[in-house]
C-alpha cells in the first residue's frame, strides 16, 4: 500500500521548501539593501557633535547631495559628524556618498 502524499511537496523537501528558501533569502537580502542604504538597528555609528555653523550644515540638499544618501547619516535624524538632529533633506560640507 502506498501513501497517497508520496512525492508531494511538504515542509521539508520539494516545491514548498524551494518557495520557502527563496522568500527567505529575497527578505535578507531587501533587509540588507536597507541597512546599506540607510542604516539599521544594528548600525555602530555613533552621533556626532559637530555644531551645523561648523558644518555649515544647511536644511536642504546640495544638488543631489543630501544627509539621507550620506555615509554619516544615522537614520532617523542623527549624523556621525554634525549634532542631532540633522534632516535626511539636509548637507553639509562633510557630505559623503554611501
Ligand atoms: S551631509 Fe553632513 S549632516 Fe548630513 S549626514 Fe552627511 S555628514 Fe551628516
Amino acid at each position: 500500500m502506498t501513501d497517497e502524499r508520496e512525492g508531494a511537496p511538504n515542509a521539508l523537501s520539494g516545491a514548498g521548501a524551494s518557495r520557502r528558501r527563496a522568500l527567505v533569502q529575497s527578505a535578507t537580502g531587501i533587509a540588507a539593501l536597507a541597512c546599506a542604504l540607510g542604516g539599521c538597528a544594528t548600525s555602530t555609528k555613533v552621533q556626532g557633535n559637530m555644531t551645523k555653523e561648523q558644518a555649515q550644515y544647511q536644511d536642504h540638499p546640495s544638488g543631489l547631495e543630501r544627509c539621507g544618501v550620506c555615509r554619516h547619516f544615522i537614520p532617523l535624524t542623527g549624523c556621525e559628524i554634525v549634532a542631532a538632529p540633522v534632516q535626511s533633506n539636509g548637507w553639509c560640507q562633510s557630505y559623503a556618498f554611501l
